[in-house]
C-alpha cells in the first residue's frame, strides 16, 4: 500500500507541469498521466483489486481525487491556451504603431564629468573618490580653514550631528589621498557636494564638483598654468585663451581664479559675460604647506597644485544652458537633447 500511495504522491507532483505546457506537451501529459491503456494513474487503479479492502478504500479515494485534480488542471490549461491563441486576431488592432521604447542615457553633467576626467587621465591623473559625509577635520581644519570661518557655521553647511558634515567641497579627498599615498600624487576627484545655498538660476544646495591635485618634487606654478590651460583648450576650443587672476582660498597659496575667453562672444563682450569677454571657470593655487603637513607630506621636499571647478558650470558655458535648475528637473525634453537616451525611433 505504501508503494501505491508514494506513486500517487509522485504523480501529484506532476500537476505543476501542466500550467506551463504548450498544446503538444499538454496532449502528451494527458496520455502519460490519464491514458486509458498505459496512463500512470490507470496503472494504479488497475492494481486496486489485488489489495485488501481496507487499503483499497484509502488508495482508491486518493487516486480518484488526483484524477479529478489532473483533469481540472488539464482543462484549465486547455482553456488558457485557446484564449491565448485567439488573441492576435480578435480585438487587437495590428495596425496600431508599437509603443516607443525608452532608452536610458547618461545625464549631461555625468557626460561632462567623464569627459573632464578623461582629459586629465591623458595628462597623468587618476580618478579618486571619497565619502560625502565627512569629518569637520577633513572638510575644514586639515585644509587650513580657520576655526571662525563662516563655512563652519551650521547656517552655511549641513551638519549631520557632532563633527560630521555633508562635505562642502571635494577637497577633503585631497587629505585622504595624501594620507593614503606617498607622492608623487596626481588625482582628479569628481563628486557631489552640499551647501546651504538657495536653489536659483546659478545655485543649488547639491552640486557636483571636480577637484584636482598634483604633488611631487619640483612642481611650480608653471605646471599649474600649463595643465589647466591645456585642459581649457581641450574642453572648449583649441584657440581658447585663458587668464589667471589672483584670488584667495585657505588651502592654497598663492591662489588664482582661471577665466576662459567667453565662448559666446570670443572676447568681444556680451551680456553672458557681462561685457568683460571672460568667464570664470575654476579656482586654483599652489597647495598650502600646512595642507601638505596635515596630509603627512614634507613641504620642504614636495610642492603641489590644486584646483576645483563645477562641471555644471562647464556644461552651462559649453552648451549655452541658461538656468542650472534645468540639470535637476529631469525634464526629458531638455535631457534628450544631449546624446543618446530618451525615446528611440519607432
Ligand atoms: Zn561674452
Amino acid at each position: 500500500m505504501r508503494d501505491l500511495l508514494a506513486a500517487l504522491d509522485a504523480l501529484r507532483e506532476r500537476l505543476t507541469e501542466i500550467p506551463q505546457a504548450d498544446e503538444r506537451r499538454l496532449q502528451q501529459l494527458r496520455t502519460e498521466l490519464l491514458g486509458r491503456k498505459a496512463g500512470a494513474l490507470t496503472e494504479i487503479l488497475k492494481a486496486l483489486p489485488t489489495i485488501d479492502a481496507e487499503t483499497r478504500k484509502t488508495v482508491g479515494a486518493a487516486a480518484n481525487a488526483l484524477k479529478r485534480d489532473l483533469e481540472a488542471a488539464i482543462a484549465a490549461r486547455e482553456g488558457a491556451l485557446k484564449r491565448g491563441a485567439a488573441q492576435p486576431g480578435e480585438g487587437v488592432d495590428l495596425t496600431m504603431p508599437a509603443r516607443p521604447e525608452w532608452r536610458g542615457g547618461l545625464h549631461l553633467v555625468t557626460q561632462v564629468v567623464d569627459e573632464i576626467c578623461g582629459i586629465f587621465r591623458e595628462l597623468g591623473f587618476t580618478r579618486a573618490v571619497g565619502p560625502e559625509a565627512e569629518t569637520e577635520r577633513n572638510n575644514f581644519y586639515a585644509l587650513n580653514f580657520p576655526k571662525d570661518h563662516p563655512a563652519l557655521d551650521a547656517q552655511d553647511s549641513f551638519y549631520l550631528g557632532g563633527d560630521v558634515v555633508l562635505r562642502t567641497h571635494t577637497s577633503p579627498v585631497q587629505i585622504r589621498t595624501l594620507e593614503a599615498y606617498p607622492p608623487p600624487v596626481r588625482v582628479v576627484i569628481p563628486g557631489r557636494c552640499y551647501r546651504r545655498d538657495p536653489f536659483d538660476a546659478s545655485h543649488s544646495p547639491v552640486f557636483e564638483q571636480i577637484e584636482g591635485l598634483a604633488v611631487d618634487e619640483g612642481i611650480s606654478f608653471v605646471d599649474l598654468k600649463a595643465t589647466l590651460a591645456t585642459f581649457a583648450r581641450r574642453i572648449f576650443s583649441r584657440e581658447t585663451r585663458v587668464r589667471f587672476r589672483p584670488s584667495y582660498f585657505p588651502f592654497t597659496e598663492p591662489s588664482a581664479e582661471m577665466d576662459v575667453e567667453c565662448q559666446l562672444c570670443h572676447g568681444g563682450g556680451c551680456p553672458a559675460c557681462k561685457g568683460t569677454g571672460w568667464m570664470e571657470i575654476l579656482g586654483s593655487g599652489m597647495v598650502h604647506p600646512r595642507v601638505l603637513v596635515n596630509g603627512g607630506v614634507d613641504p620642504e621636499r614636495y610642492t603641489g597644485f590644486a584646483w576645483g571647478m563645477g562641471p555644471h558650470r562647464i556644461a552651462l558655458l559649453r552648451y549655452g544652458v541658461p538656468d542650472i535648475r534645468l540639470f535637476y528637473e529631469g525634464d526629458m525634453r531638455f535631457l534628450t537633447q544631449f546624446g543618446p537616451g530618451g525615446q528611440a525611433d519607432a
